[in-house]
């Protein structure tokens, strides 16, 4: 395994077992500042002793590189490898569903919370044998998420057709998307001309989470009905474990909102982040029952996050929703024209 392989797999370990993100930084910044040494030069170096004089490495990544270097499974990898590389589910759980899905509609890049560049992200979507991925960074209101702007989402277009051009042949496109605020008023946080020009539109509630319950019955709905959004994120905004610490989901009427859903053929999220868990088992069996369309997400904020979705399909195979409404098991050219119809 090359230098730059070790390095990038210690930190998609550390991203997956959802270390600190200070941990992994150090990985992906000596991965970067070696991808351009040749191998020549990085043995040279690993001799002399002279790899941490290069900017972003440091003592732990420059032994990972020598030891890889000198054609050894380095010592940091082995460990992390026993840490964090076991399968995220107990006997098989979710295993089959995962098989079956194609790709990924959530998940976020450094251009708004997330920890690694778009390329990055692209990447590892390849490597886990996804035929796409939809980028969905956050939008403007988001500030706290450094949500993209028209501007800046317009020229995170542009990016995203380069990363295609120089990802041709692999059988892999990277979707544009974005994660839009569900306004108070039902409104969303982008413009429909922005809207427009995506290829497929999550929908989330992130502000006013303890908004009184018709009133927030009535944000979704109108959402759900008149915008342009395919995918409900993470619908109650729950979080049960991790270090934000636990909140209790929103309070709405989710036979409302989930027959608004089912009627507009907007899918239903389940969000596989451990610490997210949403919708709820009831919910997610209310949904199931009054025949909404689904979409299990990562809500990667991190590479290795991409491979939590296993933990979606855990919940819904125990659930017992069909692999045919689960529309990231559809092709990319069926996604496509069910997000744009
Ligand atoms: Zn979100
Ligand atoms: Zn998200």
């Amino acid at each position: 395994m090359s230098p730059v392989a070790a390095l990038r797999r210690i930190a998609f370990l550390l991203e997956r077992g959802r270390e600190d993100t200070y941990k992994v930084k150090a990985f992906r910044a000596a991965a970067a500042a070696i991808l351009s040494l040749s191998d020549d030069d990085i043995r040279r170096r690993a001799d002399e002793g002279t790899l941490t004089e290069l900017s972003g490495v440091g003592a732990s990544t420059a032994k990972v590189i020598a030891e890889a270097a000198r054609g050894e499974v380095p010592q940091r990898l082995q460990d992390t490898e026993g840490a964090h590389g076991g399968p995220l589910t107990t006997d098989g759980a979710g295993d089959g569903l995962r098989s079956r899905i194609r790709g990924d509609l959530h998940s976020h890049s450094d251009w708004s919370d997330g920890g690694s560049p778009i390329e990055e992200m692209a990447f590892t979507a390849i490597e886990l044998g996804h035929d796409y991925l939809v980028l969905t960074d956050h939008s403007p209101r988001l500030t706290i998420a450094n949500g993209l702007s028209v501007s800046r989402l317009e020229r995170q277009l542009g990016v995203v057709d380069a990363v295609n051009d120089h990802l041709a042949g692999h059988g892999f496109t990277l979707l544009k998307g974005i994660e839009v605020d569900i306004l108070d008023d039902g409104s969303l946080d982008q413009t429909d001309e922005m809207l427009d020009k995506l290829e497929l539109r999550v929908a989330s509630v992130h502000s006013k989470l303890k908004m009184e319950k018709e009133q927030m019955t009535r944000r979704m709905v109108t959402a759900v009905s008149t915008t342009r959004m395919n995918v409900l994120g993470h619908c109650t905004g729950r979080l049960v474990t991790g270090n934000r610490g636990t909140r209790p989901g929103s309070q709405f009427d989710a036979r409302k909102v989930f027959e608004a859903c089912a009627e507009h053929q907007v899918a239903v999220e389940i969000n596989s982040r451990p610490e997210r868990r949403d919708p709820p088992t009831k919910l997610l069996e209310l949904a199931r029952d009054i025949g909404c369309l689904f979409s299990i997400d990562s809500d990667a904020h991190a590479p290795g996050q991409l491979d939590f979705l296993v933990l979606g399909c855990e919940r819904a195979e125990a659930a017992g929703i069909e692999e045919e409404r689960i529309v990231n098991t559809w092709p990319r050219d069926r996604l496509l024209a069910w997000a744009n119809r």
